[in-house]
């Protein structure tokens, strides 16, 4: 028998492959249009899962990860990579994801006590890493270009800050991102961190964005990459805090059910892969705000665009959700012409269906439900009255869907932010103002950096040119 030590990537849309971890991860997108997965999903055998209970985060980090780098990164580079990123000096806790139990078979799983509050830096402090170490091999330098309303501009860039290889420039609209957001952002005063305020809202910025990409004799000169939630390297970082939560409440022995707030599908697809991956799993909780387009997926078998509804919970105010189309695809038997030609009607028609037997077999692992605005502010005040603690507005979410479908297995949420972060509509629900953790509590005071420019991509082009 050939071992492989190398795990191939093929497109969701059928029409690219990547030969290693290395090319679909600095490609990011693949080069018709979709996708990158694994060729394969790697299996631990239930003996294997047990075996992982005592290791620390990192250690089952490596585990998890290391089947889907391959050759890519030596194991020594991997280990070490890992056990910086998932330290303590990063992620401000022993346990560096830490369960708690609020009520009888009821816990949160808090993955806020990273640098930005949020579990997107479980992700981006891996990315920022890796794309770092691939760059320094090949001598390349990238500038990292993104638009962002809040949460990823600042988890992208403490996870790229101070890094040799990589200049990064994130847009926000002037005025209309909260204080700490934007102050996570500004207060980084690095020299290869550019924040730049446009005068505009978060669509004009993302608008810009994709005009500069789209000039690709700029994006060849600059080198221009984006750190979106598509990049496999972010997904593969988030499947190991499901095995870390199940081990503890006794898998594989043991089936958990985990309830997720989702935007853009990458968390939770990274529980779906954890079970394919040999995790008994009873249900995953699609958990989405009044941007319910995944629950009337769901519930009726038609993804339909809608317009954007602000809400409480606004990391999760999407209208599609790009990682969805990775689940699409395994669930057509991995034909990319039947994903390519749904991505056509959604282009075109702003909707595509699934087949009954499809989405009946999507609903035997998956469970949705959509949560208002009203239900975040009531969940977030019951929670603090019965149990002491305060979870921020998109947790709630996750917490009263996962509530409503709990069956038989432990139901575990995923508290993707810190309460501190959106302080207003926490205060609102329990009438307490929650404050932000020690190591950011300088924040309002430090000394702020950022650059005010014009909605025009030309300006933005220009400060990208002087800049480098
Ligand atoms: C990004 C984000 C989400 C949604 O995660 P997806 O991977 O996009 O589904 C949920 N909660 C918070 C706080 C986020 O920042």
């Amino acid at each position: 028998m050939i071992l492989a030590s190398c795990m191939e990537y093929i497109s969701t849309r059928g029409g690219d492959t990547a030969p290693d971890f290395k090319t679909a991860v600095m490609a990011g997108l693949a080069s018709d249009g979709g996708l990158f997965v694994p060729a394969e999903y790697p299996k631990f055998s239930a003996k294997k899962i047990a075996a992982f209970k005592n290791l620390s985060y990192h250690e089952l980090a490596y585990e998890i990860i290391s089947p889907y780098v391959g050759d890519s990164i030596p194991a020594a580079d991997l280990k070490k990579m890992l056990a910086e990123t998932y330290s303590p000096k990063i992620f401000h806790h022993p346990q560096i994801a830490p369960l708690k139990k609020l009520y009888e078979g009821e816990y949160i799983l808090e993955l806020f006590h990273g640098p930005t509050l949020a579990f997107k830096d479980f992700a981006l402090q891996f990315l920022g890493r890796v794309f770092d170490y691939f760059l320094a091999q090949s001598g390349e330098k990238i500038n990292i270009l993104g638009a962002t309303s809040g949460d990823t501009g600042s988890a992208a860039i403490a996870g790229c800050m101070g890094r040799k290889n990589i200049n990064i420039f994130i847009l926000h609209p002037k005025g209309r991102v909260s204080e700490v957001q934007r102050r996570q952002m500004t207060t980084v005063l690095a020299d290869n961190v550019f924040n730049i305020a446009i005068e505009g809202n978060f669509d004009d910025c993302q608008n810009l964005v994709k005009e500069i990409f789209g000039d690709p004799a700029f994006k060849k000169k600059y080198n221009l990459s984006a750190v979106n939630s598509i990049n496999w390297a972010r997904i593969v970082a988030q499947i190991v805090y499901y095995f870390y939560a199940a081990l503890q409440l006794g898998a594989p022995s043991q089936k958990i059910s985990f309830s997720v707030p989702t935007g853009n599908f990458g968390d939770i697809l990274a529980g779906y892969i954890a079970h394919k991956m040999g995790l008994p799993v009873e249900k995953l909780v699609i958990a989405t705000n009044s941007n319910d387009i995944l629950h009337r997926f769901l519930t009726t078998g038609t993804y339909k665009k809608q317009p954007v509804i602000h809400t409480l919970s606004p990391s999760m105010d999407i209208q599609i959700s790009s990682n969805f189309e990775r689940l699409l695809f395994d669930y057509h038997k991995r034909k990319g012409q039947i994903i390519k030609n749904k991505i056509n009607d959604l282009n075109t028609e702003h909707e595509f269906s699934v087949e009954t037997k499809v989405l009946a077999e999507i609903g035997k692992l998956f469970a949705s439900d959509a949560v208002n605005d009203t239900s975040i502010l009531e969940v977030i005040g019951a929670v603090y009255a019965q149990t002491g603690e305060s979870i921020d507005p998109h947790t709630a979410v996750g917490f009263m869907a996962g509530r409503n479908n709990i069956l038989q297995a432990p139901m575990v949420t995923l508290a993707t932010a810190h309460p501190a972060k959106f302080p207003e509509a926490v205060k609102k629900a329990t009438g307490l103002y929650p404050l932000l953790p020690t190591f950011l509590s300088h924040l309002h005071d430090s000394p702020e950096r950022f650059t005010v420019l014009h909605n025009q991509a030309e300006k933005v082009r220009e400060f990208i040119m002087a800049n480098n």
